[in-house]
């Protein structure tokens, strides 16, 4: 994919802020400092356009990004931060709820896991619920670089299992560090696009 444009566009708590001209949504989720960011600036070619390592759970609204004037990527606030108080997790359940249960333009999600480790509770719960609404779901595993490539592959298959993925659901594993999974990244997404 070239990338001609990427810009940030607005941050939306509820419908009243989403975009109005109807372009596709991808909308990108994962545990507060899973990698989520180092991803999107890594498949669009941009240093600093999604700001990493933020205090986790800090971003509790929706980031919309806009890309070739074509699409959208909607960077959903992380999950799993233990610090984040009753109130504001509530109020970032019913953010998502809106958005994930309504949101026409919303074509598939992006769910980024860590290549390292065991799915979290909160992961197979926000797979669950993703799955629950019908939304495809395209599981990213990221941080490939920190597992030797020799396992790669039963790291994936141990994320797989948890996650309840079938053997031909979409599944990429990443690196923001060295660009591993980029293409495949765009490949996954393509069909979403238009
Ligand atoms: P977010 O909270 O999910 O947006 O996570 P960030 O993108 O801010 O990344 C959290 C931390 O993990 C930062 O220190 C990143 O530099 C680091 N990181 C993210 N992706 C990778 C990766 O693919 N490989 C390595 N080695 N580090 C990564």
């Amino acid at each position: 994919m070239k990338i001609t444009q990427a810009e940030y566009v607005i941050s939306a708590v509820g419908p009243a802020q989403y975009p109005v001209d109807g372009l596709p949504e991808i909308a990108l989720a994962g545990r507060s400092n899973v990698g989520k960011s180092s991803f999107i600036n890594k498949i669009l070619n941009r240093r600093n356009l999604v700001r990493t390592s933020e205090k986790p759970g800090k971003t509790q609204k929706l980031n919309y990004f806009i890309v070739n004037h074509a699409f959208y990527f909607v960077d959903v606030p992380g999950y799993g931060y233990a610090k984040v108080s009753k109130k504001d997790k509530e109020a970032w359940g019913r953010m998502l709820e809106t958005y994930f249960s309504e949101r026409e333009p919303l074509k598939a999600v992006v769910q980024l896991v860590d290549l390292r480790h065991p799915p979290s509770k909160e992961d197979i719960q926000m797979h669950d619920y993703l799955a629950y609404f019908g939304h495809p779901v395209i599981t990213v595993a990221t941080k490939s670089d920190k597992v030797p490539r020799s396992k790669h592959q039963k790291h994936k298959q141990i994320i797989k299992k948890a996650l309840g993925l079938q053997a031909d659901d979409p599944f990429l594993i990443f690196s923001s560090l060295n660009g591993t999974g980029k293409d495949e990244a765009w490949q996954a997404l393509e069909p979403y696009l238009h």
